[in-house]
């Protein structure tokens, strides 16, 4: 049988793996080490990858490429490549499809395109280790990857001549390394901090089911900017005692890059480590040499703050999985910057727990897609997995003119499939609804991201609020969402597919996290004045309904009653619509008496007729609200507004 690979395709270095009875095991590279840096360059005749690349960073920063992970499957116009077009030395542009090109020797090329490479050399590592061609790897990304991220990875494969078996996430291939060897069920995390980002996600593992339970973190948080505190930590020194500025010279930029990473890594090891950078740069006195002694406690403080962010993500991920710290058995750590001394002890305060290092923090991942791709190729030396992950963000659709209803909660486990059947129209007659999809955390519609809109259509004329609508949210393992609306009366049916996460990435969730919980207090007095409004026009119509239908049976005093509580109702309603104000009593009050009063009337009505189709609620005439709020989920999908 043939040997397919686990690829961890990591921001800084990447590793392999194959699984050998049973066992897991991580393939050497043609220069012996089990790291392959993620760097390639150009230099003048020809194409070298890995370590050979690295190495010759220094003498040809513009031709040498790095962070592609931070790059691959985005748009130029993110707000995170912007910032990384700033920071890395080699071209970037945008790309004809708003994607990114990079300036690789004289040619344009996607990231895709240069992550091929690095594939390219460890496909042909693997060969030459195993003696044997491979075709076929499950390569793993961030949990956070959107489905461009994820789709770019997978094309990154295929330019190398690899089947991509399957695309699974870094900290789920972690938790399969993990759990290897262990017996029972248990609640783990695993905390990831690698070379460009952080990656946190609660596990409950037991008998080869791997299931996500939550997920969070944060894709500009990694060892990258660990080293860039300390760079822009040497620069001011260096402006200080010689006034010149190093960050005009990309040469010495690349040397004080390489310092700042060694010096990092001699901390997690030593008290202290010396920066010594001769002829860094020079003016018209001659040469200038950096140097610098730094202490593990000084270059501590400068990353203390990075360290705690970490726990934003990680209070997050434990809050969606709806957990409490005390539940979680181990604290599981991935990524070469758990090695660092200070990190471990303030996961251990965090946790109240020794983290577990288990693991080879390095490795791990790589191990983890070994034993997915043993499973997937059919090698029955290795107990089967069954992946179960989470969706990101909330999806739903907006009802009553603006609301978000959520039909799938954010961190629900992937595939899921949801139905709710108490939608109906906003108007009488209403010929179609629009279904809009959304995507995010805000209780408003528009403060959310709009996935796609369809239009169900054909509708029986019938009075609002009286034809009744199923609509259904089908998630599959991949993230791809399926909505159909299917009116109940005729069972025609309307239904679109979306790629739920095309075009979010971890940086907009973030966003859209964020922004709920910043605006949540604003949304709820939007969300209470949109309430307020739609209850008193769906009052105020129900009254106008029952007067115009009931013109010989309602008393004279009553309709007197009745209308003149409609004009104070409408005129209430007209401020509120008109100031914009959040002052809502006034209207709430007037809704609340026309309310009482049409129920009053509707009772006497109700006794006094002898027709069925008179009752309230029977579904055909006026359904009569039984408190202040509508009944949950009797839901308007109003199209007038929708199709705005
Ligand atoms: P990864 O993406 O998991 O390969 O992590 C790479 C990051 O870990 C880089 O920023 C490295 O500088 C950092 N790293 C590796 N070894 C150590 C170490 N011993 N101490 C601190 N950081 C390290």
């Amino acid at each position: 049988m043939a040997k397919v690979v686990g690829i961890d395709l990591g921001t800084t270095n990447s590793v392999v793996a194959f699984v050998q009875a049973g066992k897991p095991e991580v393939i050497t590279s043609k220069e012996g080490s089990r790291l392959v840096p993620s760097v390639v360059a150009v230099d003048v005749q020809s194409e070298i990858v890995g370590i050979t690349a690295k190495n010759q960073m220094v003498t040809n920063p513009e031709q040498t490429f790095y962070s592609i992970k931070r790059l691959i499957g985005r748009r130029f116009d993110d707000a995170a490549v912007q910032k990384d077009v700033g920071l890395l030395p080699f071209e970037i542009r945008k790309s004809a499809k708003d994607g990114i090109e990079i300036k690789f020797g004289d040619q344009w090329v996607a990231p895709e395109v240069i992550s091929a490479k690095v594939l390219a050399k460890i496909k042909a590592d693997a060969e030459a280790y195993l003696g044997e061609p491979v075709n076929q790897a499950v390569i793993t990304v961030p949990a956070y990857f959107d489905d461009a991220q994820r789709q770019a990875t997978k094309n990154a494969g295929q330019i190398a001549g690899l089947e991509v078996l399957r695309i699974i996430n870094e900290p789920t291939a972690a938790a399969i390394a993990y759990g290897l060897d262990k017996q029972g069920d248990q609640t783990i995390i695993v905390y990831d901090l690698g070379g460009g980002t952080f990656d946190v996600s609660v596990l409950e593992i037991g008998d080869g089911v791997y299931e996500v339970k939550s997920t969070s973190g944060d894709t500009h948080l990694g060892g990258d900017d660990f080293d860039q505190v300390l760079i822009d930590h040497m620069i001011a020194e260096f402006k200080k005692d010689q006034g010149i500025d190093l960050k005009e010279d990309p040469a010495a930029l690349q040397r004080l890059k390489e310092a700042a990473e060694k010096a990092k890594i001699t901390l997690s090891s030593a008290e202290s480590t010396e920066v010594n950078l001769p002829y860094i740069t020079a003016d018209a006195k001659g040469p200038k040499h950096f140097r610098m002694t730094l202490s593990k406690a000084d270059y501590e403080k400068l990353v203390m703050n990075l360290i705690e962010r970490t726990f934003d993500s990680v209070n997050k991920a434990i809050t969606d999985a709806g957990i409490s710290k005390s539940e979680i058995q181990e604290v599981i750590m991935v990524g070469g910057m758990t090695r660092m001394p200070l990190v471990l002890k303030k996961v251990e305060e965090f946790f109240g727990k020794k983290p577990n290092l288990s693991v080879n923090p390095d490795e791990v991942v790589a191990v983890g897609a070994s034993l997915q791709a043993a499973v997937l190729a059919g090698d029955s030396s290795v107990q089967d997995i069954t992946l179960l992950d989470v969706t990101p963000l909330s999806l739903g659709l907006e009802v009553n003119a603006g609301e978000m209803h959520v039909l799938i909660p954010r961190n629900t486990t992937i595939p899921t499939e949801k139905t709710e059947d108490m939608f109906t129209t906003a108007v009488d007659n209403q010929p179609a609804i629009d279904v809009k999809v959304l995507q995010g955390e805000r209780p408003l519609a528009r403060d959310n991201k709009v996935l796609g809109n369809f239009r169900l259509d054909g509708i029986d004329p019938a009075p609002r609020n009286t034809p009744r609508f199923a609509i259904t949210f089908k998630l599959d393992a991949n993230g791809i969402l399926n909505v159909k609306a299917k009116d109940l009366k005729s069972q025609k049916e309307q239904q679109i597919t979306i790629t739920a996460s095309t075009q979010l990435d971890q940086a907009e969730i973030d966003k859209f996290v964020k922004e709920a919980a910043e605006n949540a207090q604003k949304d709820q007095l939007e969300l209470a004045r949109l309430k307020a409004i739609n209850e008193a026009e769906t009052v105020i119509y129900q009254t106008e309904k029952l007067l115009s239908e009931n013109k010989d049976k309602v008393k004279e005093e009553d309709k007197m009653k009745l209308e003149e509580s409609v004009e104070k109702t409408k005129t209430e309603l007209k401020t509120v619509k008109d100031s914009n104000s959040a002052e809502l009593a006034n209207l709430e009050n007037a809704t609340k008496e026309l309310m009482e009063a049409l129920q009053g009337v509707d009772a006497t009505l109700y006794q006094s007729n002898s027709q069925p189709e008179a009752q309230p609620n029977d579904g055909s005439g006026v359904p009569t609200p039984t408190n202040d709020e509508p009944a949950e989920p009797s839901e308007v999908i109003d199209p007038e507004k929708d199709n705005n």
